[in-house]
């Protein structure tokens, strides 16, 4: 019987890839028609323009300092390249926008070629071809008698499948699992608050990618970077790829804004409106625009996710480190990591972390 990984994101494919590294079969189960979870990246430009490089919806971000995700770069050959980030700061007030000459918010974080969704299509990449399954929901999980695993039940379109497993490691951020999945014989009620209880990171976040003919901020001595108080977007990042031939700028929505329920042109038109205040007319005539609402994304965020959580978190609770039902049932993901909670880095920690008590279990059984 294989393990079955329940999630493509990174945690999940970062389980599967140490799994099959050590010879255990895997199999991953995706919800989603895609790999990459909180990571995806679209083309830049429609296939009639030329598609341009990818941009991020999702994570944008690595940093030197994460080791896990610096180890999984190395091992993968992937180079990061640094945001830029040169240029004066907007600090937008209802009074109007200020030019300040203080370094840019992101000034020395990491970016990848791709996007960071590009983490996730090298590590599927690299598996074989039958051992990952999109389009496919796990809905139930019943514990069989000792020695026999878990029964998984999952939908795939309008038919239900049920996979055996000799153990499952649930790789999707802990409050999903409460809120969309059902267990037999139920969880201890410290496990079940434990899953409810943790945020997930960024679910309240809401991106929008505005795609130009050219980064013309920079000319002007702008960074790209902004800071604002009036909204809609509240802070805004230059979003270019390393290299390529056209700019973008990328901004996190107010949490919770009017506008995130309005019409995506509503949306769009007072996305504009507010880049011309900061950084001139040009935005005006943008080649592509792009958006995520991910508190309305069903298979990341749940009802109340909308709100940002009142702190971030340390590290998740020590019981989602800990297997249950008797070794056969482990949690990854980012929320559940001892360090770099939420972050990609923690998504690599926790998949290598479940991974690992999955090989113990197996080394115990031999
Ligand atoms: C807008 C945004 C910006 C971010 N920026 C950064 C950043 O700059 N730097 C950084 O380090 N981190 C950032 N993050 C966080 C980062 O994206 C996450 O830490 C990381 O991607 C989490 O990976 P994961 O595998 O734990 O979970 P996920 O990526 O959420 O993967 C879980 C997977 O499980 C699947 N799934 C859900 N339900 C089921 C089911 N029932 N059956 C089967 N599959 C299911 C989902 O479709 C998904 O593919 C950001 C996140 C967002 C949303």
């Amino acid at each position: 019987m294989p393990v079955l990984i329940v999630g493509a994101g990174l945690s999940g494919l970062t389980a599967a890839r140490v799994l099959q590294a050590a010879g255990v079969p895997v199999r991953v189960l995706e919800a989603r028609a895609r790999v990459g979870g909180r990571t995806w990246a679209l083309p830049a430009l429609a296939a009639e323009q030329g598609e341009g490089g990818l941009l991020d919806l999702g994570a944008t971000w690595g940093w030197s300092h994460h080791p896990y995700l610096m180890q999984l770069l190395d091992e993968l050959g992937i180079q990061p390249f640094v945001q830029p980030s040169a240029g004066a700061t907007a600090y937008q007030t209802l009074q109007g926008v200020h030019r300040l000459p203080h370094p840019a918010g992101s000034a020395g974080y990491l970016r990848f070629a791709g996007g960071a969704a590009t983490l996730c299509r090298t590590l599927a990449g690299q598996l074989p071809g039958d051992c990952l399954e999109v389009n496919t929901r796990v809905t139930q999980l019943r514990q069989l008698p000792p020695g026999q695993g878990v029964a998984l039940q999952a939908r795939q379109g309008n038919s239900t499948r049920t996979y055996h497993a000799a153990a499952v490691v649930l790789a999707l951020p802990p409050r999903l699992v409460a809120h969309t999945m059902a267990f037999e014989p139920a969880l201890p009620p410290a496990l079940e608050e434990a899953l409810r209880q943790v945020p997930t990171w960024m679910s309240h976040a809401m991106k929008s990618v505005v795609v130009y003919a050219e980064p013309f901020w920079r000319p002007l001595g702008w960074s790209g970077y902004a800071v604002s108080q009036t909204g809609p977007l509240t802070e805004i990042h230059d979003a270019s790829p390393g290299r390529g031939d056209f700019g973008a700028l990328f901004g996190f929505f107010a949490a919770a804004h009017p506008l995130r329920a309005a019409s995506r042109p509503a949306r769009q038109a007072a996305v504009l409106t507010q880049l011309t205040q900061l950084f001139g007319p040009q935005v005006s005539t943008p080649l592509a625009y792009h958006e995520w609402d991910w508190a309305r994304d069903p298979l990341t965020s749940v009802p109340g996710d909308e709100q940002p959580p009142a702190s971030v978190l340390l590290q998740g609770p020590g019981l989602l480190r800990q297997a249950a039902w008797a070794g056969c049932l482990h949690w990854a993901g980012a929320e559940t990591s001892a360090s770099e909670w939420g972050r990609l880095d923690g998504a690599v920690e926790s998949g290598r972390r479940a991974a690992a008590q999955v090989l113990r279990q197996v080394t115990a059984r031999a």
